[in-house]
């Protein structure tokens, strides 16, 4: 498999270029030259396949340059931190199914992609003798996820910024609580907004990003998204089974569109009367909501919330949604693009909005109806939410229509107990691994929002 831009301008290139590409050089982003559409009998193969199986099978067709062994022996690497056997287990609430992606070290699903994506690193470099120094911004979930991934890498170190005493505790104790050498955690005196302008004006002094080989972890690395397919295919036949059914519907939590564009992917092999729709839950910040309903695909400003990890306005992904929704056509998809930087704003038609809806079905949740869904479903079902999950879970029921029904819990409920326990009007027991972070030691350095100094700092720690 080769991979190509969005927009068209770039030359065909292989897997492994990709994992350490974030945009393609015209501005686009990249995606595989075809996808496959999987046909009965090997749709037949996959059903009774473990979980890191599975993920072997799904990264063969998109992964041509690396032997089969090695891919098995990343993959078994990936996931052998995680808690539960099964990596990512379907259970029964009520009369729907919850996705639990949240059994890595990190307790979010940015481990299943990002758990892969260090050993992938480390491999790509040891072969090729080579080293990079990541840099990131954080508001919480993205930045322990990246550190999880590459902690005690060779060849990697790792610089994240976070905005200090501005991200929860646990998730900042999930960070600072990684004491291995090549992990830096920067608390920024000032917003998430100052962090993520530090990193980005770092990232555009291009000199200074070749000479420490600076390399980020975003949203839109390909190797994250191909990873986040494969609980998708999981879900559908470990559903299908329970319930002789061959047809669910799948409701995603949704921020910067990645989580949901895996499932547009997956949806696309596994053909469209295998996952009937997908339904695209956004909190307050509802671009994406707006886009499906009433082909309005316009900037606001962003709002935080009390799921913060989905306060996102310009998703990320959706330039490669797009490219399919336009048929792969890359100048439509250029030109598109292109006039939303400039209007910020895109208009579809009605036509359109037909055939969007076709894919997804979309509503925004707002906060107080979050706080009723953790406190209702946990009345109902025994079952308690993290407030991303129960967004997906209150318009995953507002659509199940008869469907047998499945909501990907993004995040486990202990990391983010203040909002939980006032939703429940109860504290929720921690798992004992989140309670002990409270007793270790903490590395992190305290810098001022000021681009010079955290360039000063990783010209001196850079490998
Ligand atoms: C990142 C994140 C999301 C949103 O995922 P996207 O891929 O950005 O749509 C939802 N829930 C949690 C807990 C997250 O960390």
């Amino acid at each position: 498999m080769k991979y190509v831009s969005t927009r068209g301008g770039m030359e065909k290139i292989d897997f492994k270029i990709t994992v350490f590409e974030g945009l393609a050089p015209d501005g686009g982003l990249i995606v595989p030259e075809s996808i496959p559409e999987l046909s009965e009998s090997e749709i037949e193969k996959l059903k009774r396949l473990s979980y890191q199986e599975l993920a072997l099978e799904i990264f063969k067709y998109y992964v041509s340059d690396i032997k089969e062994q090695d891919l098995r022996t990343l993959i078994k690497e990936a996931y052998k931190n995680f808690r539960a056997k099964d990596i990512t287990p379907v259970v029964k609430a009520g009369d729907i199914y919850i996705l639990e992606l949240f059994h890595g070290p990190t307790w979010a699903f940015k481990d299943i992609a990002l758990q892969f994506l260090g050993v992938l690193f480390e491999k790509l470099l040891l072969e090729t003798d080579k080293k990079i120094n990541i840099l990131g911004a954080t508001s919480g979930d993205t930045g322990s996820a990246a550190i999880y991934g590459v902690k005690g890498k060779k060849n990697i170190a790792i610089f994240i910024l976070h905005p200090y005493k501005k991200v929860s505790e646990v998730q900042a104790l999930m960070m600072t609580t990684v004491t291995d050498p090549n992990v830096y955690n920067l608390a920024i005196e000032g917003t998430f907004d100052d962090c993520q302008a530090i990193v980005k004006s770092i990232f555009m002094d291009l000199e200074f990003k070749k000479r420490y080989r600076l390399t980020s972890v975003n949203s839109i690395n390909w190797a994250r998204i191909m990873a986040q397919m494969v609980y998708y295919f999981w879900a559908y036949f470990r559903i299908c089974e329970k319930e002789k059914c061959d047809s669910i519907r799948v409701s995603v939590p949704t921020g910067n569109f990645g989580d949901i564009f895996a499932g547009y992917l997956a949806r696309k092999m596994l053909g469209e009367k295998r996952i009937e729709r997908l339904i695209l839950a956004t909190n307050e910040n509802d671009i994406l909501c707006r886009f499906v309903n009433n082909g309005d695909y316009s900037l606001r400003e962003v709002k935080p919330t009390i799921s913060p990890s989905m306060d996102i306005q310009v998703a990320s992904n959706f330039e490669r949604y797009l490219y399919y929704f336009y048929g792969e056509n890359p100048q439509k998809t250029k030109d598109t693009m292109e006039r939303f930087a400039k209007e910020k704003t895109i208009k579809f038609s009605e036509q359109e909005i037909d055939r969007v809806k076709k894919d997804f079905l979309s509503t925004s949740v707002n906060q107080k109806e979050t706080m009723e869904t953790i406190k209702e479903f946990y009345e109902e079902t025994g079952y308690i939410l993290d407030p991303h999950t129960a967004v997906g879970v209150r318009a995953g029921l507002k659509f199940k229509e008869g469907y047998p029904l499945v909501c990907l819990a993004t995040a486990h409920p202990a990391k983010f107990p203040e909002t939980v326990n006032k939703a429940l009007e109860f504290s929720i027991k921690l798992p004992k691994e989140i309670e002990k972070l409270y007793n270790l030691p903490q590395k992190f350095e305290i810098l001022p929002a000021d681009t010079e100094k955290v360039k000063t700092f990783i010209s001196q720690k850079a490998i």
